[in-house]
């Protein structure tokens, strides 16, 4: 609908937590981790944009169906759809697979820990969001 902005769905709408990339992570219970967070991002915060190499969508979706983290019982919608599917689903060889769910975790190469949402594969597949490089590399790797 022309003229809709995100913020016309008021507070009771429910926003992801808003975290920029690479800062600390924090976990349930706001426990200090030694992780940086990847892929928090919301519609009321801008977040980089780009092209990511191809294969990292579906790498970020095995991590996904492959070892889902802190998972809870109810979906976290996507802030940034206009009118979004809820819950998000994407697909991986052929299975249907539920995001926003649970998180996942990346290791890299110089041992940083990654924290990223699931709802990450789809922000980079739908929304076009560009993950920090060191993260991809970390995924790809
Ligand atoms: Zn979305």
């Amino acid at each position: 609908m022309p003229g809709t902005s995100h913020n016309e769905f008021g507070p009771s709408r429910q926003i992801v937590s808003h975290h920029p990339d690479l800062t600390a992570y924090r976990g349930p219970g706001d426990v200090p981790t030694t992780a940086l967070r990847v892929g928090w991002i919301s519609a009321d915060h801008p977040f980089p944009t780009g092209d990511v190499p191809t294969g990292l969508v579906p790498a970020l979706l095995r991590l996904v169906r492959d070892h889902p983290v802190n998972r809870v019982r109810s979906w976290e919608p996507c802030s940034i759809c206009e009118d979004p599917p809820y819950p998000i689903v994407m697909e991986l060889d052929g299975s249907k697979l539920h995001l926003g769910d649970a998180e996942i975790r990346v290791r890299g190469e110089d041992g940083i820990e990654y924290a990223a949402p699931s709802l990450i594969a789809h922000y980079v597949a739908e929304h076009r969001y560009l993950p920090p490089a060191q993260f991809i590399d970390a995924v790809r790797a």
